[in-house]
């Protein structure tokens, strides 16, 4: 979902930053002494396979990659693949009155078909002034655009739900505002491809029924990014922080369990299809915690805030509507990204964060030796266990390389990673130290489907959109100022 729709929840990382030093007395770290240099090696390792895009022998070579590191260190692994589908652009035809132009993106809902359109088109310009660019005639339309490589800007237009977003180049842009033409006809060709991408699963410690915690990471790539910190730094870390806990005494009756997930850059698809096909044993997941970015100079965040708190009725139970869940939101190749329906933006926004999670991660945070920034949503794989009603938090120290050719190994600061990694062993241990106060638990009743309008309004809904947007186009570090929040009519 990095392409688009989850690169802008990734910059919701930038959410409620709340600086916490260490105020509890420092202990030290218990990682082993050679964490980071074991960690640069599988780094590294990844990296030289090339990039491991969804869907690729890459991705299928990193995943091999995994299977062996764990078998290597006792820790039994399976590989779990998994089917997806996603819709390959092969042309565009955009003409603008006389004149013909090749966009710089399109949101289109491909499955949803109806991919010709002739007629008329609204023009929004996200540079208009804070009176907000005729939002409100932008449902059921054609719009065209110039997103500028914002992807809070695609997202926040998706939320008018148009027919389809047109992405001009600036240029082209202010070329179509000159014609005074409001009328276009575009035709879309391509297909449904099909992919195979692959979970790789590891477990430690008890079975089920005894409580689980989860651990995970994704191993592919954007695209053709070589991918070392987004996200062979976290997958890194993933398996040695499992080598190091492997070595530990677990607590009886806790289980652990390391997920190296694929296709995460196209539409956090790994973490779906597992929510989706582990939703039984889910019941007795008490932490989704994920890696993502680990490696960059600032300091470590950790998601703590924001989203729901209490427990919902169905732990387990995906809410993502059956007809997208193995749907890719990205294009393999070309730059589509999905007009969703809105029953998919409420599950994009989902964090999950229970009090007594929040106050582990609190208690941990104060004994480290190092300075940790509280956020809210960070956008990765947490978002299919947190739609699901799991409790989730997700660490990462990202570096602004992410999806470029620019993401070398070179530039991943590993100290950062072996701090991610000491800050998730003191929450797995606070995680250990709540379960182990909290029991007995409450037996588990049978499964039973979740209704996705439970906590879906539009009111909420539009309250995330308009908090994107205002994140998004305020608080970003390098922004120039002045680009006005979308005003967004409803909610
Ligand atoms: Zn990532």
């Amino acid at each position: 979902m990095k392409i688009n729709v989850q690169r802008t929840v990734a910059f919701i990382v930038l959410l409620a930053l709340v600086p916490l030093k260490g105020q509890g007395g420092p202990v030290e770290g218990r990682l082993p002494a050679d964490f980071g240099t074991k960690a640069r090696q599988h780094l590294e390792a990844l990296v030289k396979i090339g990039p491991r895009q969804a869907g690729t022998l890459n991705e299928g070579l990193a995943a091999g990659y995994f299977a062996d590191q764990f078998k290597a260190m006792g820790v039994p692994a399976i590989i779990e693949p998994f089917a997806f589908e996603s819709y390959e652009v092969s042309r565009i035809e955009l003409k603008i009155g006389a004149e013909n132009f090749t966009p710089a993106g399109l949101g289109i809902d491909p499955y949803a078909g109806g991919l010709s359109y002739s007629g008329p088109f609204v023009l929004l310009d996200p540079r208009a002034s804070s009176s907000g660019p005729a939002s409100a005639d932008a449902a059921g339309k054609v719009v065209v655009t110039s997103e500028e490589g914002d992807p809070s800007l695609h997202f926040c237009i998706a939320a008018l739900q148009p027919r389809f977003i047109i992405d001009l180049a600036r240029t082209d842009f202010n070329r179509v505002r000159g014609l005074r033409v409001r009328e276009l006809s575009l035709t879309i060709r391509g297909g449904l491809i099909n992919g195979i991408s692959r979970n790789v699963i590891a477990h430690l410690g008890s079975n089920l029924p005894a409580p689980q915690i989860i651990i995970g990471s994704h191993m592919d790539t954007f695209r053709d990014s070589p991918g070392a910190n987004d996200n062979a730094s976290g997958v890194a870390a993933l398996l040695e922080l499992a080598r190091h806990l492997k070595d530990l005494e677990i607590p009886e009756g806790i289980g652990l369990t390391f997920i190296a997930f694929g296709a995460e850059e196209v539409g956090i698809l790994g973490s779906r299809r597992y929510v989706e096909r582990h939703a039984e044993e889910l019941r007795h997941c008490t932490l989704a915690l994920m890696f993502d970015d680990l490696g960059g100079e600032g300091p470590v965040q950790v998601e703590r805030t924001g989203g729901r708190s209490d427990q919902p009725q169905n732990p387990g139970v995906s809410i993502i509507p059956k007809a997208y869940r193995g749907r890719a939101w990205g294009g393999l190749r070309y730059p589509w990204s999905l007009l969703p329906p809105p029953t998919l933006f409420g599950v994009l926004g989902s964090c999950f964060h229970p009090a007594w999670l929040a106050a582990s991660i609190d208690e941990a945070v104060k004994e480290l030796e190092f300075q940790v920034q509280l956020t809210g949503m960070q956008g990765s794989d947490q978002i299919s266990f947190a739609q699901a009603g799991i409790a989730t938090s997700g660490i990462s120290a990202v570096n602004g390389r992410g999806h470029t050719q620019s993401d070398r190994p070179e530039t991943v600061n590993i100290e950062k990673v072996r701090q991610s990694a000491e800050t998730a062993d003191r929450i797995i241990q606070k995680t250990w130290n709540h379960l182990m106060t909290s029991f007995p638990k409450k037996p588990i009743g049978p499964l039973s489907d979740h209704n996705p309008k439970d906590n879906l309004t539009r009111a909420n809904l539009m309250a995330h959109i308009r908090l994107l947007a205002s994140i998004e186009l305020k608080g970003r570090p390098g922004q120039s100022p002045g680009i006005p929040a979308l005003r967004i009519k409803g909610g």
